[in-house]
């Protein structure tokens, strides 16, 4: 309990967790819990292209 200040993504939210890449303090919203990186690691981090957000359904 001892992280302080605000996500350094969304800057509204305090911030929760520390990014294993970048070592950015993020919030809850902005933290990839399964990845242990903030959402911009996470997204950087993702196979594919990221902007795809279609699905193939069966
Ligand atoms: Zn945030
Ligand atoms: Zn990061």
């Amino acid at each position: 309990m001892s992280v302080e200040g605000l996500c350094q993504i969304c800057e509204s939210r305090p911030a929760e967790h520390r990014c294993e890449n970048c070592g950015a303090l993020v919030c809850d919203v902005h933290f990839e819990g399964g990845l242990g990186l903030c959402a911009d690691c996470a997204a950087q981090a993702q196979p594919g292209d990221a902007d795809d957000t279609d699905i193939h359904r069966f």
